[in-house]
């Protein structure tokens, strides 16, 4: 068994978005499909390793977040068997309402970001629950529901390793810091927590989070996002305590990441490889829906 992690370039920016490519006893699997807007620089990668689109017969996404699961259906097009969490199965079959809704935040950008996102048929697509196997390869990966960035997240266990999505934060190669993925409409810190506990509990050797690459140091790196979830939410609490508006709380918000990203001693080039995998505002906007739900 073989892993490559191919950098899928978003925004022509390096390491931002990965996709993995499993290379098993019978073929290769990818895990995350990355959004439709890079699946030039997929397909570029699989080739440099002596894969076309057709011999992907297996795709499995963590979630259906547009930068892991947006070219989904485009793969499912080509041929391979798309595997995701049952909350999220629907979308993808039908994704008028993820369109609908990414369209109401991204509008003309859309298109340019994202790529186009189509329907997969439903039985190319098969759907999870916390403890399914999947058989693919010749390999055999364990689902783990991971809720906290999502709630229809999914990492899932090969061996002592694990496809970790976003439930394992961002964290850019080289740069030391762990930044904090924190989207709407489902962002819970409770259930992140505890997502946290059960993936420490695995004793993973090495992680792939698909923002950006494997992880060996798995316990320091776990223990730096349980602060970054208190902190970063508490603040933003803080900041609605005091009656900011959204705007002002956005701004504060990328304050204090700017003096995180100081301290870290982060290069212009990293803050940008920060941004693009993880927009801030997004952030800002979870975590206010997690405490209004809260309340
Ligand atoms: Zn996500």
């Amino acid at each position: 068994m073989q892993i490559e992690t191919i950098d899928l370039q978003f925004k022509g920016i390096s390491q931002t978005i990965a996709s993995y490519l499993i290379i098993g006893p019978d073929g290769p699997i990818l895990i995350e499909s990355g959004p439709g807007s890079t699946t030039e620089a997929l397909v570029s990668g699989l080739a440099k390793h002596g894969f076309v689109p057709a011999d992907i017969k297996h795709l499995l996404v963590t979630h259906i977040h547009f930068d892991h699961a947006g070219a989904a259906g485009w793969w499912a097009k080509q041929g391979a068997h798309v595997y995701a969490h049952h909350f999220g199965a629907k979308h993808l079959i039908d994704p008028s309402r993820l369109i609908a809704s990414a369209t109401r935040i991204y509008g003309d950008a859309m298109d340019t970001l994202w790529g186009k996102l189509l329907p997969i048929p439903a039985e190319q697509l098969t759907s999870l629950y916390d403890g399914d196997t999947v058989e693919a390869a010749g390999l055999t990966f364990e689902v783990i529901e991971t809720p906290g960035h999502a709630r229809h997240h999914h990492i899932y266990r090969l061996g002592d390793i694990a496809f970790t999505g976003d439930a394992t934060a961002v964290i850019i190669p080289s740069a030391n810091l762990t930044d904090l993925p924190a989207p709407p409409p489902e962002f819970d810190r409770e259930a992140w927590l505890h997502t946290l506990d059960r993936i420490e509990a695995e004793q993973f050797s090495a992680i792939y989070p698909t923002h950006f690459g494997r992880v060996d140091a798995v316990q320091t790196h776990l223990d730096s996002i349980r602060p970054l979830l208190m902190d970063a939410s508490t603040f933003v609490k803080s900041k609605m305590d005091d009656g900011l508006t959204r705007d002002e709380i956005i701004a504060a918000y990328r304050k204090w990441n700017e003096a995180r990203a100081e301290q870290a001693g982060l290069s212009p080039h990293q803050i940008a490889q920060y941004a693009a995998a993880n927009p801030q505002d997004m952030s800002v906007d979870g975590i206010m829906r997690y405490w209004r739900k809260k309340s």
